[in-house]
C-alpha cells in the first residue's frame, strides 16, 4: 500500500493535485471537504449536522469528521492506497488516523504539503468562489477566518509529521503542471528508494 497525505492551506490545490496523483498511483482519493459537501447536498443527517460549520468557515468537530474518515477508511480498505485530502486537520485528527491505520496494519507513508502564501490564497479563494457557490470562499472574512483556524489548529501537524520523518513540503505556486511535476518528482524518489 502507499497513503499519502496532501497537506496545506485552503486554496492551496490540495483537491486539484489530488485529482491527478490518484489516477497516476492508483489511489483512493478522499476529500473530507467533499463528503461533507455531498452529504448536505444529499441533506443527510450528517450534512445538515456538518453545514453551519462549512458555510461559517469553522472546523467540523473531530469527533464527526473522524466518524466519518473512518467509515471511508474502513469501507475502501481493499484498495492499493489512500490520498487523503483535508484530513487530517487536527492534532486529534491525526492521532485517530494513525490508530485507525494501525488496526489494519498500516501507515501514511509521506505528507506532501502545498505551501502557498496567503496573499495569494485569498485571491484564489475569492476567484473560485464566484463560481464554486461556496459560502465560505465568497467572503473575505469567512476566508480569513479559516487561515486563522488553520494556523491554530492544522499548523501543529507539521511537528508531528516532521518528527515522524513523513513531512515533505513543495512551492505550491506557480502553473499547475508544474506544481504536479514537483510532488511527482518527490513521490517517484520516494517509491524508487522504497524500491
Ligand atoms: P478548503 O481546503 O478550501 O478549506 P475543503 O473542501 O478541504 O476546502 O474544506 C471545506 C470545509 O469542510 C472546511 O472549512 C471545514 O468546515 C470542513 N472540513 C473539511 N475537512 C475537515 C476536517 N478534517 N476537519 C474538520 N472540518 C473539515
Amino acid at each position: 500500500m502507499f497513503n499519502i497525505v496532501i497537506f496545506g492551506k485552503p486554496g492551496s490545490g490540495k483537491g486539484t493535485q489530488a485529482d491527478f496523483l490518484k489516477d497516476k498511483y492508483d489511489l483512493y482519493h478522499i476529500s473530507t471537504g467533499d463528503l461533507f459537501r455531498k452529504n448536505i447536498l444529499n441533506k443527510t443527517n450528517l450534512g445538515i449536522e456538518a453545514k453551519s460549520f462549512l458555510d461559517n468557515g469553522d472546523l467540523v468537530p473531530d469527533i464527526v469528521t473522524i466518524k466519518m474518515l473512518e467509515n471511508e477508511v474502513t469501507e475502501n480498505k481493499g484498495v492499493k492506497g489512500f490520498i487523503f485530502d483535508g484530513f487530517p486537520r487536527t492534532s486529534y485528527q491525526a492521532e485517530k488516523l494513525d490508530a485507525l491505520l494501525t488496526k489494519y496494519s498500516l501507515n501514511i507513508h509521506l505528507t506532501i504539503a502545498l505551501d502557498v502564501d496567503n496573499e495569494t490564497l485569498i485571491e484564489r479563494l475569492l476567484n473560485r468562489g464566484k463560481s464554486s457557490g461556496r459560502a465560505d470562499d465568497q467572503s473575505e472574512d469567512k476566508i480569513n477566518k479559516r487561515l486563522r483556524e488553520y494556523d491554530k489548529k492544522t499548523k501543529p501537524l507539521i511537528e508531528f509529521y516532521t518528527k515522524q520523518n513523513k513531512y515533505k513540503s513543495i512551492n505550491g505556486i506557480g502553473e499547475m503542471d508544474d506544481i504536479t511535476a514537483r510532488i511527482v518528482n518527490l513521490l517517484d524518489n520516494y517509491l524508487n528508494d522504497r524500491g
